[in-house]
């Protein structure tokens, strides 16, 4: 055949020819090749084939060429090969003529598959794809390498509103709201640098514009980069709505760091806030301060009235709360009735400010839904602490000292933290401590002081007084662990022991034939818990011991309270049959009024009122007063600390009708007042004297 005519043949070949040397580089190239690669014959001349291949087909196409060099010729395979404009997927075909003059090297045919594929793809796929496409509920966008909408799914006009012909041609950052494009754009860079996809999609979450100019809709978009794909040739986005999942997302976090209760922070999240300000505060050096709440006596709302009531108080709280304080501070709940507020950088010396604006949110009346009471007055106790402190939980510690400060110095107040009261607090702290084991360990027991009729001589009733044995056989005066027992409300259960120990020894004297009434004493804290009424009951019935053999000793004070309720509850002792005494009478209101409303039956003149006594002085001219006022309300009066004879003297000639004291008895053990019942009842046994402790 002529030259001339071959020569034609190779040049006008659609297939590429390509002649390579035994080492694989390229030393000829027909002007198919030049189409196919993208390169002109002088740059494919020189070119190594293997620099071409993709990376991934690299290990076919060493495979290929060693059964070429085996077998001659060898079996059609299919690689991708890099041009300037990217991958083309080609069939190559290969012989050896190594060896074989003139031309002595590999040959390669190189058919261009790209469009084939594509339209394979485009033919024997479409009508599936684009269903799938069409239907999913995410949108599928494919975009060139400059991040342009090349297409969109029609889940585009479903999610957002946008029509897909108005998306496509523009870049995808144009539906994505401003605040959310920097993160797109890492994310677009990121999948731009991953060719190979080889770290699966690259996720990233952003909001996207509705047209309608409505709330922008949430999405995850995992991107893949799959401009190594010849027959995609672009980077694939998938736009999964995640409203709903933000949503659950947004409400589990919430549950983490906010009290649901009153929607405020909680524990961790105000700990946190607390560090915070710390390390902001050794930054600026303005440590800020934090404010250490407690409502008083709110534990007594929750007795009283219910948990719901006490629920519906704290959310009220905490709305008040909010409201007295300044934007730049913040508040969360720690739990039960604790809140804490932070009064960030040179805001700290306006703490007491600040704290004062708490306290005066609390001072209207609280509505609540309760029939028993439908308005509530509420205090709070605050404790301030500012400084540099080594962790949320060390101040947490002093505010809480400071705040007992508060509390023990009257309550409805906000006392600064000062470093001394760390060992009254850590005295208070152990005291309560130790009470609350002696409780579990039996040490608390009764004392009785007889009350005796100033006429005869006879014994009217038996007052039950609390002694504490300590472990190490100290017996403890009540003075000195009431108001502890008080403050931390172990009185309520010390208290219910009392009456039933009470109401047990009085009866076991009735067994052994020796009747008497019992007085029991019954604190302030004791007396606002509605238990109190059962507490009595159960104590009568378990001891079946008659009503009006029962006295209950309280003080003006106790009574003062909240006179409406006061009223209330003791009516409704009332009309389990016991008794009523007021003690310390005179040291309180000593109001006509509230005598004649509450249904009381003795009058124990406060034992102050007869130092002194009998000369003339205004403590006698006071008995006197006390005396006329209990006979002309039709009371039983009873004088209280009686020590000498001239005091009874005075106080028979007065009118008083019983008498207690040291003059008769101290305060006795149990089996001492047995021995005392038994003289008082038995008029030959009186001249006997009887043992007395205190
Ligand atoms: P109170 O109810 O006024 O009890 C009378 C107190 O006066 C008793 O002190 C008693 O020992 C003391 N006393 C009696 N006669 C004389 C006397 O002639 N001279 C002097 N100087 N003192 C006399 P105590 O037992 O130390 O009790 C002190 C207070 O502790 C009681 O005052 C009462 O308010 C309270 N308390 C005692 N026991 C209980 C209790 O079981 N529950 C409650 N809530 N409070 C109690
Ligand atoms: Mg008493
Ligand atoms: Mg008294």
């Amino acid at each position: 055949m002529e030259p001339a005519w071959l020569d034609r043949l190779v040049l006008e070949l659609p297939d590429a020819v390509v002649v390579a040397d035994g080492q694989g580089n390229l030393i000829w190239g027909n002007p198919a090749a030049e189409r196919i690669f993208g390169m002109a014959n002088s740059d494919i001349v020189g070119t190594s084939a293997l620099e071409l291949l993709h990376p991934e087909d690299l290990e076919l196409a060493l495979a290929s060429l060693a059964s070429v060099r085996g077998k001659n010729i060898g079996s059609p395979i299919e690689i991708r090969v890099k041009t300037p404009t990217g991958w083309k997927l080609v069939e190559l075909i290969g012989a050896n003529l190594i060896g074989k003059p003139p031309i002595d090297g590999l040959v390669w045919c190189v058919r261009d598959l790209t469009e084939r594929r594509r339209w394979e793809v485009a033919t024997n796929d479409i009508e599936r794809f684009r269903s799938l496409v069409h239907n999913s509920a995410n949108i599928l966008l494919l975009l060139d390498r400059g991040g342009t909408v090349d297409s969109v799914s029609a889940a585009i006009t479903r999610m957002l509103g946008h029509d897909q012909s108005l998306v496509e041609g523009h870049p995808l950052e144009d539906l994505v709201v401003p605040a959310d494009r920097p993160a797109f754009q890492s994310a677009l860079a990121s999948a731009l640098e991953d060719r190979r996809a080889v770290q699966g999609p690259i996720v990233v979450e952003v909001d996207l514009r509705r047209r309608d100019g409505g709330v922008p809709v949430p999405c995850e978009l995992s991107i893949i980069n799959l401009l190594d794909d010849p027959t995609v040739n672009g980077l694939v986005v998938s736009a999964h709505n995640i409203t709903q999942l933000r949503s659950t997302r947004d409400a589990l976090e919430r549950l983490a760091t906010r009290d649901p209760l009153t929607g405020l922070p909680n524990r961790k999240l105000i700990l946190d806030r607390i560090e915070q300000m710390q390390t902001r505060g050794r930054r600026s050096g303005h440590d800020g301060a934090v404010l250490f709440i407690d409502l008083d006596r709110f534990k007594d709302v929750n007795d009283s009235l219910g948990h719901r009531v006490g629920d519906d108080v704290l959310r009220q709280v905490a709305i008040r709360f909010q409201g007295a304080l300044r934007e730049s501070d913040s508040i969360g709940r720690l739990g039960g009735d604790e809140f804490v507020v932070l009064v960030d950088g040179s805001g700290a010396r306006n703490a007491e400010a600040a704290a004062h604006r708490l306290l005066d949110s609390l001072t209207l009346p609280f509505e609540v839904h309760s029939a028993a009471r439908p308005q509530l007055t509420m205090s709070a106790s605050i404790g301030i602490v500012s400084g540099a402190y080594a962790s949320a939980e060390d101040l947490l510690m002093d505010a809480d000292v400071a705040l007992y400060e508060a509390k023990a110095t009257g309550r409805n107040r906000a006392v600064r933290f000062q470093p001394h009261m760390r060992g009254e607090f850590r005295i208070r702290i152990e005291l309560e401590r130790d009470l609350r084991l002696a409780l579990e360990a039996g040490e608390f027991f009764l004392v009785y002081q007889p009350v005796v009729q100033l006429d005869d001589g006879a014994l009217q009733s038996m007052e039950a007084l609390l002694r504490w044995r300590r472990p190490s056989g100290v017996v403890v005066a009540p003075d000195a662990f009431i108001p502890a027992l008080e403050e931390s409300g172990l009185i309520v259960e010390v208290g219910a022991f009392v009456l039933k120990e009470a109401c047990r020894q009085t009866r076991r004297w009735r067994d052994a034939g020796l009747s008497t009434s019992v007085s029991v004493n019954v604190s302030p804290r004791q007396f606002e818990t509605d238990t109190l009424v059962d507490e009595v009951r159960g104590a009568l019935r378990d001891s079946e011991l008659d009503p009006t053999s029962l006295i209950l000793e309280m003080t003006e004070t106790t009574l003062m309270r909240d006179s409406h309720e006061s009223a209330l509850r003791l009516r409704a002792l009332k009309d389990l049959g016991i008794r009523l005494a007021i003690d310390d009478f005179g040291t309180g209101y000593s109001s006509l009024a509230y005598l004649q409303q509450f249904p009381v039956d003795i009058l124990k003149i406060d034992r102050t009122f007869l130092v002194g006594a009998p000369q003339v002085g205004p403590s006698a001219a006071l008995v006197h007063a006390l005396i006329e006022l209990g006979n002309a309300l039709g009371l039983k009066t009873v004088a209280e600390g009686i020590e000498t004879v001239e005091q009874l003297v005075c106080l028979k000639r007065e009118g008083c009708d019983a008498g207690q004291g040291f003059y008769f008895s101290r305060p006795l053990e149990a089996a001492d007042a047995e021995r005392f019942l038994a003289t008082a009842a038995d008029p030959a046994l009186a001249a006997e004297p009887v043992a007395v402790t205190n």
